[in-house]
């Protein structure tokens, strides 16, 4: 059985932009490398997730890996937390959360505590908090961040957010979303738990220092995205292959570890534009020897895409481009590269446009594309397929 090697280039898909003659970021970048691999191989259009669904990266990479998203998808919390390295137990219920800061009506002055730059000594006071038989665990996240588990039994992840979104808006209560015992009761522990977790918040003394020196306190906990955790086969039990998963930031490393692919580390490698990306290829060669299922994650092009910067977006394909040379003397495995949605620069945010895929093994039997770019990849042999259709496309290749 062939080795794949799986790189998602998150969001590199794009539509054209008049800055750049009419084209798309990937068709204005020069991609010597992809391009090579797209004329010796297969190509085609993935469409990641339904039309209707909002392509969120976590259900994107869950689709591309072949996971039926009703059957197992459980929600941003839950892909969070394991994300920071905490275990899961199936029946946990997870939340991402941020600090922020209330007025005494509950208002909400800003939604990020002032970008307070860490969470630890606030949420650690209410740690481990236990309401009528749930234990609460909250663990700081990067800088304003934490994320919250329920455990207990019980539970349920249809509760609604207490995050109005906006500031100058009163915070929200915890409403159960479905008529289930569970929800009902999820929704009142959590309210009970919020209560409690202001008032320790209100007088935590590093509050009232930063009162003192013009900042705004950290004094509300806003809890989003909860879910229910589900048993979720690894890629080893449905596919029977040892997986690997190579990510700067923590999203990707928490989607990952849900499928039960091992972390490899790789220093350097941050999420950002100034990423180490030749770095984490070298490390995926590395990681081929021991494993066989690899998963790449690059994030950049899809921030830059956020901030509509196209110029940026275009020079940073360039740059995975450049690195991706140290993969081309790969002869037996396979060389998957995709994204897991089009981020236009144009609307600052993510598409259900279909992605460019290209698939190349030596000796595969090449179609007719040359180039890898959005419009070369509708005419390749692989046609328009969804994102779950991928998987089993390679495994066949595989054998
Ligand atoms: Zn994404």
């Amino acid at each position: 059985m062939r080795k794949i090697i799986f790189i998602i280039c998150d969001g590199i898909g794009d539509r054209p932009i008049s800055s750049l003659n009419n084209q798309t970021p990937l068709e204005n970048a020069k991609t010597p490398n992809m391009d090579e691999l797209a004329n010796k191989g297969i190509t085609g259009l993935v469409q990641v997730v339904d039309k209707e669904l909002y392509p969120g990266s976590d259900i994107a990479h869950m689709s591309l890996f072949g996971y039926d998203l009703e059957k197992y998808y459980c929600g941003r919390g839950p892909v969070e937390v394991v994300g920071i390295g905490m275990e899961l137990e199936k029946g946990d219920v997870a939340w991402r959360c941020n600090l922020a800061t209330v007025d005494s009506d509950l208002v909400i002055k800003d939604r990020r505590a002032g970008r307070i730059s860490s969470t630890k000594e606030f949420v650690e006071e209410f740690d481990g908090t236990e309401i009528e038989g749930v234990r609460f665990l909250i663990k700081p996240s990067t800088a304003y961040r934490a994320v919250l588990v329920l455990r207990g039994g019980g539970l349920s992840g249809r509760v609604s957010e207490n995050d109005p979104k906006a500031v100058g808006e009163k915070v929200l209560q915890f409403e159960p979303e479905d008529e289930s015992k569970e929800a009902i009761f999820t929704a009142r522990i959590m309210n009970e738990f919020l209560e409690r977790a202001h008032n320790i918040l209100k007088k935590n003394p590093l509050n009232e220092k930063r009162i003192n020196e013009g900042k705004l306190p950290a004094n509300y906990l806003l809890c989003r995205g909860a879910g229910y955790v589900k048993e979720i086969p690894s890629v080893m039990e449905k596919y029977g292959m040892k997986a690997c998963c190579i990510a700067g930031a923590g999203l990707y490393k928490g989607i990952g570890r849900l499928l039960g692919m091992d972390l490899i580390e790789v220093e350097g490698a941050s999420g950002l534009p100034d990423t180490d990306i030749k770095a984490k290829f070298l490390a995926a060669k590395e990681a081929l020897k021991k494993y066989d299922f690899v998963f790449v994650h690059v994030k950049a092009a899809d921030s830059l895409a956020e901030d509509g910067n196209a110029e940026g977006k275009r020079d940073f394909i360039e740059r995975i481009d450049e690195a991706m040379t140290v993969l081309m003397g790969l002869k037996k495995e396979i060389i998957v590269i995709t994204a897991d949605h089009c981020t236009p620069c144009e609307l600052k945010k993510h598409s259900s446009d279909p992605v460019p895929a290209l698939i190349y093994f030596n000796g595969i039997k090449a179609d007719s594309v040359k180039k890898f770019t959005e419009k070369d990849c509708r005419n390749g042999s692989v046609g328009l397929i969804k994102g779950n259709e991928l998987m089993p496309k390679l495994l066949e290749l595989a054998k």
